[in-house]
């Protein structure tokens, strides 16, 4: 098994995004717990005095609204979660600010929503804009917008959003620090897995829910997150906010948390939000024949290989395609219809032409536009 061996801070260690759950920053129900907060905050100062640039997701806002309000539950409503989000994100960027503060670094608020990366524009200017902070040496803090976040245009935990973060500023290193020690074995050793080279269905079954009145995502997100930054290039660790010096730990190839590995071959960045960044309209089922043609030879999904579509959407917009047998293995932009795709499914290109006459492109989803997941 091959070590962890993350690159050691310094000049080689460029950017990395750490991920800060609401149970590491609170002891009990909306309590900063400061001390916590100031040694992070010195760790993260350290990193950047060594030329590392840091973006912060931190989670805590919906906490602290609580702990301001003293409410003892988690409100199911959601007008009141997005309440407790208003009054406590304001308390979480002065806690970040102050903690900073003795080390002269300034905070940069940005509050997120699953549409500000789903937008191939706003993605853009999200990542363009990030880097001017970071140019301007400061520490991005990075929220989800809870306050008016709907369900269809929320990313649901912050796990997704580090994940999705990590991805589209391309660091190295995202790190994921909770309650939870790490990934751990529950129906083997009973211990923390310290590397994980490939997220297989055997690693996912290791994840449960999580319980807390405040905690949001538990081990099952921090496992999707993983996959999504690991198949961007990023290293993922998860470890244990509670430990004291736990980045230091990390950047000098201590971690006593999980680290999984990153991918060999990241996506390119198109592909990338693609993949991650979308939610599908539709589904497309494809034949057999068509499985090894999309998966392994990287070509176009023609009307031939169609055997099926699901949902109503539009050219241009996202779909998933599945495999006879219902399983998602590709996404890709489709370029006709939901109806059109019904029309010209199972059709060879030749029968195609008098159908969409004066349409040179045929393909249902051209393989420019296409991600095997
Ligand atoms: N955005 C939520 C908050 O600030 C936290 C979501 C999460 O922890 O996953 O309270």
């Amino acid at each position: 098994m091959a070590p962890p061996s993350p690159l050691p801070a310094g000049p080689r260690l460029k950017r990395v995004v750490i991920k800060l759950g609401t149970g590491v920053l609170t002891s009990g129900i909306g309590q900063l717990n400061t001390a916590r907060i100031a040694d992070v905050c010195e760790q993260i100062a350290t990193l950047r005095a060594q030329g590392t640039e840091v973006i912060v997701v931190s989670s805590g806002a919906v906490g602290l609204g609580m702990g301001r309000l003293g409410l003892k539950k988690r409100p199911s409503d959601v007008a009141k979660k997005q309440a407790c989000a208003a009054i406590g994100q304001s308390l979480l960027m002065q806690t970040w600010q102050r903690g900073f503060e003795p080390h002269h670094l300034t905070v940069a608020q940005v509050l997120l929503t699953h549409d500000d990366l789903r937008v191939r524009s706003r993605y853009l200017a999200v990542a363009a804009s990030l880097q001017e902070m970071l140019d301007y040496g400061t520490i991005p803090v990075i929220n989800e917008n809870d306050t008016v976040s709907a369900a269809e245009i929320k990313f649901g935990d912050n796990d997704t959003l580090s994940a999705m973060v990590a991805s589209l500023a391309r660091a190295q290193y995202l790190v994921i620090l909770s309650t939870a020690p790490g990934l751990i074995d529950m129906k083997g050793t009973g211990e923390i897995v310290p590397v994980v080279e490939k997220i297989t269905a055997s690693i996912e079954a290791m994840a449960g829910g999580t319980t807390s009145e405040t905690a949001v995502g538990g081990m099952v997100s921090k496992i999707s997150a993983a996959r999504i930054a690991t198949k961007s290039g990023c290293g993922v660790f998860i470890a244990s906010g509670a430990e004291p010096a736990i980045l230091t730990k990390i950047f000098s190839g201590h971690s006593p948390g999980t680290f999984f590995v990153p991918s060999g071959l990241p996506m390119e960045s198109k592909k990338r939000w693609l993949a991650y960044f979308q939610r599908p309209e539709g589904t497309i089922q494809v034949n057999e024949r068509a499985v090894p043609i999309l998966r392994e030879q990287g070509r176009s999904l023609l009307a031939i290989g169609v055997t099926g579509v699901r949902g109503a959407f539009d050219a241009g917009d996202i779909v998933d395609i599945v495999d006879p047998e219902g399983r998602v293995f590709a996404r890709g932009i489709a370029a006709f219809g939901d109806s059109e795709v019904k029309s010209a499914a199972g059709k060879s290109s030749e029968q195609l032409k008098p159908l969409f006459p004066g349409r040179k492109r045929l393909e249902v989803v051209h393989r420019n536009d296409l991600v095997v997941l």
